[in-house]
């Protein structure tokens, strides 16, 4: 049968809670457009979520995952500048290139952006398109030679969290708190100590997370489930409070503290969102005048904070392995994702060998 289509294999989301790993056919490179064969495919949160709830941007049956490494495959018509098996990872957010933030290559905040893994297939599967408008946009990020793939699948989380900090400013010196110890927490915490921050704190009210925070040797480990979170922070401040909060989980009540935990001129972070049917806080808001407290949002990230993510993953300053708790193979992707669900470990990969 000469022109029998080639197959591979793929989780396809079929609605919330229903994945199935099957074969399918293997999509075609056309002009413009390059192929990898996934190699690592890390699971994250908001997977866990699109699974168990399904999302607007996600029309099933559709392959998901944007935590993407992978090797060119195939390279289409009018493609220059990739080779074959040259190891890569892809940015996820991929703009309409013509707005006011795509001129800026703020393709996160583009009004039309469309996501790798939401809106266009991602890397839950043997092979995966780079779309040509995602090509066009230099999407692509080549990978140092001998990085491991697991470990270039922490590109993504940590190009998130790049984000979030660079609206912190965190300075030699400064006291870091972080409220939520889940991967993406661990993260921030790492990113802090990497910038020299004075005294780093993690928050949670899971014991579980907590014992697994120590593996980054915070200087102070708070568990939140008395409700002394804010106390004990200006306890460990003589009663300033920290230069820098970062929400990381999607919790009102974690949003309200880190405005009272807060120092004069404190910069707060809220990096996760909060149920879209109640996301209403309040606070203080004269807190946040005399002290002269910032409030930064952030979502997602964009090419430069990939590079730099890269960057600091392959020349060691972040260790990426430590965050890796969990591989599965594809055929096993629920069980990683109610792993990362119930909060077990840190970040789960799916890895194709
Ligand atoms: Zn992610
Ligand atoms: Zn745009």
């Amino acid at each position: 049968m000469p022109d029998a289509k080639e197959m591979m294999k793929a989780a396809v989301f079929m609605g919330p809670e229903k994945m199935e790993v099957k074969e399918v056919p293997k999509p075609e490179c056309r002009p413009g457009e390059v192929l990898l064969a996934v190699k690592a495919c890390a699971i994250c949160g908001t997977d866990g979520r699109i699974y168990y709830f399904g999302q607007k941007n996600v029309v099933p049956p559709h392959i998901i995952g944007h935590e993407i490494v992978g090797e060119i495959a195939e390279i289409g018509g009018d493609v220059e500048g990739y080779e074959l098996g040259e190891p890569v990872t892809v940015v996820t957010s991929i703009g309409c290139g013509l707005c006011k933030y795509c001129e800026r290559g703020l393709t996160n905040m583009c009004p039309d952006s469309k996501a790798v893994g939401y809106y266009y297939p991602g890397g839950f599967a043997e092979y995966m398109i780079v779309p040509a408008e995602a090509v066009r946009q230099d999407a692509i990020v080549k990978l140092p030679e001998g990085m491991p793939y697991a470990d270039a699948a922490m590109v993504e989380p940590l190009s998130c969290c790049i984000n979030g900090q660079e609206y912190l400013n965190v300075m030699p010196g400064d006291t870091v708190v972080v409220i939520g110890a889940g991967p993406i927490g661990c993260m921030h915490l790492m990113l802090a100590q990497a910038d020299e921050a004075g005294k780093t704190i993690i928050i949670d009210m899971d014991e579980k997370r907590l014992k697994m925070a120590e593996r980054f040797e915070p200087d102070l480990i708070v568990d939140g489930r008395d409700g002394s979170s804010v106390e004990r922070v200006l306890q460990a401040t003589a009663g300033l409070g920290a230069e820098v909060v970062i929400v990381a989980c999607g919790s009102h009540q974690a949003q309200m503290d880190a405005i009272r935990m807060a120092a004069k001129m404190g910069r707060v972070s809220y990096f996760a969102g909060l149920p879209k049917d109640k996301p209403t806080i309040t606070f203080d808001s004269n807190l946040v005048h005399y002290r002269e407290i910032s409030v930064f949002g952030t979502f997602a990230s964009h090419r430069r904070q990939f590079v730099k993510a890269l960057d600091l993953i392959s020349t060691g300053k972040i260790n990426a392995s430590k965050l890796i708790t969990h591989r599965f193979p594809l055929e096993k992707i629920v069980e990683g994702i109610v792993t990362t669900k119930k909060g077990e470990g840190l970040k789960s990969v799916v890895t194709f060998e």
